[in-house]
């Protein structure tokens, strides 16, 4: 593929792939980062969530374990028939009633509530995995000697430091969540535990259960594979999409691209052949201008020499030619004059508009005094960036029509000159003369070439190039030129505005 750079401020192909290469690379990660993140706050919930079922469950079981010691202690303990695996507590000896004989003669033993809960414990543990304990730092029984973590939690308590205690850890080579919380001595613990020298109230020990996290973490790994999954495939759609959006824009841009360049070139096509035919209308007027030259001279010579011997057709015929003459040596002049607009390479700099006005009106000196024309300026006149000559053409222009056009009052030509908004200058001409028929587009039509409202013969005559000049030269100094009038014998009002310009040194009171 041929590449083509960029033309005119018109990045060329190369630039279009490369932007869109980065702006998708750039989406790319953007998704990747969203999506990971995305992923990582899910794989964290969900870690929350299997601990969360773990801790409801040693809660559920916890529970349960406290309220089957509370219901035994509330009894006392009960009595069952001892038996190998249950035999007469040792560490009940110092209890009178602790072995009777119904009196149907049957032997029983008393089992307290710790006694039960470790045996309940013990089975509930074989049978379902969920371990639990009942500790304490000072016992009857060895087996219920609080561990090292156990005693740490126990002396906690005690303290009033800490009121439950979790920790996830390795029992038998499996993670494990441990659930420990105190218990306290009770009046119905008194019976067994009295003499180890306990107040009601005080820590007695620890009941705790632990639950292995092996299923949980079993029923994660299905939940975070689906999670991950879904994440990829989700990745996978959001990079195909970008990648076809990004061929897609790439596309359009290139299209515009191409429509950009062919634009370009046809303008140039056209810029080239509008110079071509200005300069040909340039060199044409200007060759024609001596013919006419001399059509004129020699029939004026014509009717010097035969003069006794013309009769008045003869006569008239010659002044036809003549006038025909003159006439289209004006039009060759006006248009000679169009096609130098913008051609003596003069550049803009900042004027005075005030000094472009005096020049008009100099020139205009002989015309302004016979119609004793009253021109009132406006207050202050701006510096724009321009061409002296070229504008002091349009005001010329504007006041000699405002002249020529006047009604039967004597011309008042009143400018006004206004900053817009967005800084640019607004100047208006006023006049009070025949003005122009409103809703027929008139006042668009007087600046086409050669567009006259008004007869040859009417109002001094004129070529209908005048207007046409001016739009030329305000258009090329960046401002537009319209008319608008009240009607006719209303006065017609010429609005110009020019650019402000960065040099823009502000209006400067009217030059007298
Ligand atoms: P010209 O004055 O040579 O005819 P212009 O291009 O200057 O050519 O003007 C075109 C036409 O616009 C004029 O023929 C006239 O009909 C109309 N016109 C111009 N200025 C005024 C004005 N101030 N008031 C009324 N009509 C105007």
């Amino acid at each position: 593929m041929t590449v083509v750079e960029a033309s005119h401020g018109v990045p060329g192909p190369a630039k279009i792939n490369k932007a869109v290469l980065r702006y998708a690379v750039l989406a790319l990660l953007g998704w990747s980062v969203l999506l990971s993140a995305s992923l990582a706050w899910n794989l964290d919930r969900q870690r929350e969530v299997t601990l969360e079922l773990v801790r409801n469950t040693a809660y559920a079981h916890f529970n349960k374990d406290v309220a089957y010691r509370m219901w035994a202690s509330n009894h006392g303990g009960v009595y069952v028939p001892p038996t190998e695996k249950t035999p007469p507590s040792p560490w009940l000896s110092h209890i009178p009633d602790r072995d009777i004989v119904t009196a149907s003669g049957r032997k029983l033993t008393l089992m307290n509530p710790a006694y039960m809960l470790r045996e309940m414990m013990q089975d509930y543990g074989e049978l379902y995995g969920i371990k639990g304990r009942i500790v304490g730092i000072v016992y009857l029984n060895p087996n219920n000697k609080a561990d090292p973590w156990e005693e740490e939690a126990i002396r906690q308590f005690a303290a009033g430091t800490l009121s439950e205690k979790q920790e996830i850890s390795e029992i038998d080579g499996t993670p494990h969540l441990r659930l420990f919380r105190p218990f306290l001595m009770e009046e119905s613990c008194q019976k067994c535990h009295g003499h180890l020298g306990f107040k009601n109230g005080d820590v007695r020990g620890g009941i705790g259960v632990s639950v292995s996290l092996a299923p949980y973490l079993e029923s994660e790994r299905r939940v975070i594979s689906t999670i991950t999954s879904t994440h990829a495939v989700l990745w996978l759609l959001g990079v195909i999409a970008i990648v076809l959006a990004a061929r897609r824009s790439q596309g359009r841009l290139l299209d515009a691209h191409r429509m950009t360049m062919s634009l370009q070139e046809k303008n140039k096509a056209l810029e080239s052949s509008n110079a071509e035919l200005e300069a040909f209308a340039y060199v044409s007027s200007h060759d024609l201008r001596e013919p006419l030259r001399n059509i004129t001279s020699f029939s004026t010579l014509l009717t010097r020499r035969l003069d006794q011997r013309l009769d008045g057709d003869e006569r008239e015929m010659l002044a036809i030619v003549s006038d025909a003459a003159q006439r289209m040596d004006e039009l060759v002049r006006d248009l000679l004059e169009l096609s130098r607009v913008g051609r003596d390479g003069e550049p803009f700099s900042p004027v005075d508009l005030g000094k472009a006005m005096a020049m008009a009106q100099k020139s205009l000196r002989v015309q302004i005094e016979s119609s004793s024309a009253v021109i009132t300026p406006p207050d202050a006149w701006p510096t724009v960036l321009e061409n002296l000559g070229e504008l002091s053409r349009v005001f010329m222009n504007l006041i000699a029509n405002a002249i020529k056009y006047r009604g039967k009052e004597t011309p008042e030509i009143r400018i006004a000159c206004k900053q817009a908004p967005d800084g640019n200058w607004r100047l208006e001409f006023h006049d009070n003369g025949i003005g122009i028929e409103p809703g027929l587009g008139y006042e668009e039509r007087i600046f086409g070439l050669f567009q006259r409202l008004h007869k040859r013969n009417e109002f001094g005559g004129g070529t209908g190039i005048g207007l046409t000049i001016s739009r030329k030269i305000i258009e090329r100094h960046g401002g537009s030129i319209w008319a608008e009038s009240a009607g006719q014998d209303k006065g017609t009002v010429f609005f110009v505005t020019l650019p402000k310009g960065n040099f823009d040194a502000g209006a400067k009171t009217a030059s007298k």
